[in-house]
């Protein structure tokens, strides 16, 4: 398998190996990698599926696109490890809501959110083959909230590895923040931006774009942009699917959708074969995508905070790769459509386009007041305590159930740990979650706070101070 960019221009790309796309996180030319095709699962092949351990499943299913970089047997010892680190032992339990609505729950992992899941892989897949190429590497990325802490927990204290993570100030909830500014690593940066989320992506880019940096630090990225988090995500759908009958029967899902990279797994999952009826959409009310799918147009619009804090966000980058999709893997048009988007705010309408897309997934805006009004219902009617962002999709699948004539079996994706998200699941509940045991002293841990003005300058200025230097420059 080989992997090209969502925005190389020639009628025949230049295409990288697993190790090279995975390396390098973003192309040079600022777009995506993505496979130039998909491996296929037959339902013989998924009916296997059925009662692997999840660290297996996530060996097998991740080999076929790593497969050249890693051995099953060396990518078995990696997701064992990684995945032992969760506090169930079913790792994504799911948990049935009513009689058609289940969560999976993401949320078990050593940070309480979904990102765990990719990031306790790909951080060790990262060492592991940097140790092999006696090379060090300098991750930068960009977090509304869940990726920072994870991507921070996933590298630190690894030789190989610094990781620099940017967040906007006094825009994540407390306990994101001080699961970054704890981490008391002294190759972990955690870095406060004055400033939006969007801002912090756009300073990530900055730093890709600038060769000179990116070269002599050996730039990488391990936020949802990278590949591997994709194919690492689709092993939960492949897993709550063939727990719940495919591929027999038909699964739907709910996600509630930041930066896209979750839905977008869902939807590899689906092109490899998993029978997925609808994949929903979940947005809060930062709804570019919820507006794309009612109307045709993608338009920017001011970022909002909201109960949702990992879901402010208005640039959703994954897209990127379902337009490339949408335009035919053809590059030089995705290239154009973005490169008008990031100059305008808004891109050209595609009909074409448009109706494939609608086709593939559906849509709901999901308020802060209807957040609040599910969480409370979810509780009253099932005992299950959700974070918002879990209820933005559950809201999502009870609106797409009732607009829509599907007998399919629906799974809400539960994101975070509701004790993430203490003061609206008790406003809304009347009970105040508590944090698992590993996590309950985080108020009282020191803080290493380091905030910076929204200004390239100073955030490069800053990584050159702090990163040790890559051994090969
Ligand atoms: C990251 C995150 C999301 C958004 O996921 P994307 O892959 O960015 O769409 C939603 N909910 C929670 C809790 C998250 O951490």
């Amino acid at each position: 398998m080989r992997y090209l960019s969502t925005r190389d221009p020639r009628p025949s790309p230049s295409t990288l190996s697993f190790t090279e796309a995975f390396l390098a996180g973003l192309a040079e030319d600022g777009g995506l990698y993505v496979p130039d095709q998909l491996p296929a699962l037959s339902p013989t092949a998924l009916r296997d599926y059925v009662r692997l351990p999840y660290a297996e499943l996530a060996a097998r299913v991740v080999s076929l696109f790593a497969g050249e970089t890693f051995s099953t047997d060396k990518l078995r010892q990696l997701t064992v490890a990684a995945y032992s680190r969760f506090n169930r032992a079913a790792v994504v339990p799911l948990v049935q809501l009513d009689e058609r609505l289940w969560l999976l729950e993401l949320f078990h992992g050593p940070t309480l959110a979904f990102k765990d899941l990719a990031l306790q892989l790909v951080g060790p897949m990262f060492d592991a083959l940097l140790a092999r190429r006696h090379e060090h590497i300098t991750v930068v990325g960009a977090t509304s909230g869940d990726t920072g802490c994870a991507a921070l927990e996933a590298c630190r204290d690894r030789e190989a590895i610094d990781i620099f993570m940017l967040f906007p100030h006094n825009r994540v909830s407390e306990i994101q923040r001080r699961q970054m500014t704890t981490v008391d690593s002294s190759n972990a940066h955690a870095i406060a931006i004055e400033g939006t989320f969007d801002d912090c992506q756009d300073l990530v880019k900055a730093l890709f774009a600038d060769i000179k940096l990116r070269r002599a630090l050996n730039l990488s990225a391990v936020n949802s942009i990278n590949w591997a988090r994709i194919a690492a995500q689709t092993v939960y759908y492949f897993a709550a699917g063939v727990a719940l009958g495919a591929p027999t029967r038909p699964i739907s899902f709910s996600v509630p959708t930041g930066n896209f990279g979750n839905a977008y797994a869902g939807h590899v999952a689906r092109c490899m074969g998993l029978p997925i009826d609808r994949l929903v959409i979940g947005t809060n009310r930062n709804d570019i995508l919820a507006r794309y799918f009612a109307t045709g147009r993608m338009a920017i619009a001011p970022v909002e905070p909201s109960f949702t804090p990992s879901m402010d966000i208005q640039v959703p980058s994954n897209f990127e790769r379902l337009l490339f999709e949408l335009k035919g893997c053809s590059g030089a048009a995705a290239g154009d459509q973005i490169r008008l988007f990031r100059q305008t705010g808004s891109m050209p309408e595609d009909d074409q386009a448009w109706r494939m897309a609608r086709r593939l997934f559906s849509a709901h805006k999901v308020d802060d007041t209807q957040t609040m009004d599910t969480i409370g219902k979810t509780y009253a009617r099932s005992g299950a305590l959700i974070d918002p962002h879990t209820a933005v999709a559950v809201a999502a699948a009870q609106t797409e159930m009732s607009v829509c004539n599907t007998s399919a079996p629906m799974i809400a994706l539960a994101c975070a740990h509701p004790a993430k998200f203490p003061d609206v699941v008790e406003r809304a509940t009347g009970l105040r979650p508590v944090l698992p045991g590993a996590l309950s002293d985080i108020l009282e841990r020191r803080e290493r706070l380091i905030v910076l003005p929204n200004d390239l300058g100073a955030v490069t200025r800053f990584i050159r101070a702090h990163a040790r230097r890559s051994e090969n420059s």
